[in-house]
């Protein structure tokens, strides 16, 4: 499989418009059916009071962003939402926790359990849990997991201008520590956090240089939620999506490409110009973790319209079996060290004052579960 270097990325990316769809979709129908797109459904199953910094993410506690926080879901919860996620078509349940990283407690035995019992039921299933070491994605891989998601957000060099509170080096260890187990990687980035072109073909180049390669890549448009340190952010026109879905399309011709946060922002045809452009896997449900979603019937109706389908479970590799060694909990196994570079970020600084004032001037707002590192 050819690796791109950075300059051919940019100038792929630097194409006119027209040209790079049209190669796009011709390269999206050399791998996959142009006419099936993967439904996933996204479910938060620990909900804000995260410890990090990420400057997009009302989860965070340090910022006020109004998030209704709650702790880990009950089994049952999960389960009937994977019910829920099946009868509407979607192949895959992708859990979220706002946590800094996985450790290995009661929690995460439960997630275990969700894992299983999601396996199961003939879903794909996928979690994003934070940062994890080899033995821990090893435990979910034999609870029948079969992605981990772990974006790497942006460029290596603009990520320090978003999160002070872990290192982009961590992200691609806990990509190959999932790797390592045998999980496929789900992958990918955000647009429209004051980034330079330059800083996305810089994360598409990282992202192609992963062996393996990410299976799927999110490709997500900022939602500014007040609050955040990117509140203030524009949003990302539709011609950069699809400029971004196209070249990462190109660059990676078997991963699917997902359109991910941001689709309220896009209209309908915005949304046929992203599939028309190789996109392949859209998240659905009302809300992504805590930002808003088109309705289900909303993406049926758009299908219906481009005779798009929704793409079976397990269609490019097989189910994983569940091995009883889940259970097994490897607290031994390894130290994790994660990094905490803590260096400064303004508008972090001034998001996190903001909220302190104004927690000062109100009644707080009720977190959960703070996390402690
Ligand atoms: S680690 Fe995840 S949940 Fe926590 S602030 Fe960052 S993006 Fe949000």
């Amino acid at each position: 499989m050819k690796t791109w270097t950075k300059d051919e990325i940019r100038d792929l990316y630097n194409q006119p418009l027209m040209e790079l769809m049209f190669q796009a979709a011709q390269v999206h129908r050399e791998s996959f059916d142009p006419l099936e797109v993967q439904v996933s459904t996204l479910v938060s199953i620990k909900t804000g009071g995260c410890s990090e910094d990420c400057g997009y993410c009302p989860q965070a506690a340090r910022y006020n962003t109004g998030v209704n926080a709650h702790d880990l879901m009950s089994l049952e919860e999960v389960v009937q939402k994977g019910k829920d996620a099946k009868a509407s078509g979607s192949s895959r349940v992708c859990m979220g926790a706002s946590w800094r990283n996985v450790k290995e407690d009661d929690d995460f035995d439960q997630v275990l359990e969700m894992v299983s019992s999601l396996n199961k039921m003939d879903l794909e299933v996928c979690c994003t849990l934070g940062m994890l070491t080899e033995n821990q994605a090893k435990r979910l891989a034999d609870a029948g997991l079969y992605a981990y998601n772990h974006n790497i957000d942006t460029s290596e060099e603009y990520y320090k201008e978003v999160i002070s509170t872990r290192g982009f080096g961590d992200r691609l260890e806990t990509i190959d520590n999932a790797s390592k187990a045998g999980l496929t990687v789900c992958s990918g980035g955000i647009l429209g956090m004051g980034e330079a072109d330059e800083d996305r073909i810089g994360m598409l180049y990282t992202l192609n240089l992963m062996n393996p390669r990410p299976a799927s890549v999110p490709i997500n448009a900022l939602v500014a939620v007040e609050g955040t340190p990117l509140e203030e952010q524009h949003e990302v026109s539709i011609w950069e999506m699809v400029r971004m879905i196209a070249t990462t399309r190109i660059v990676m011709p078997h991963s699917y490409v997902r359109l991910s946060a941001g689709r309220t922002q896009m209209n309908d045809e915005g949304q046929a110009l992203c599939f028309m452009s190789g996109a392949n896997s859209i998240f659905a449900g009302e809300k992504l973790l805590t930002t808003p979603n088109p309705e289900f019937n909303n993406d049926m109706k758009l299908f219906k319209e481009l005779g798009i389908k929704p793409m079976p479970a397990y269609k490019k590799g097989p189910k994983p079996e569940i091995k009883e060694s889940y259970k097994q909990r490897s607290v031994d196994a390894e130290k994790p060290k994660w990094s905490r570079p803590d260096h400064k970020i303004e508008r972090n600084e001034a998001a996190k004052a903001k909220a302190m004032a104004e927690r000062k001037g109100f009644e707080p707002r009720k977190v959960s579960s703070v996390e402690k590192i």
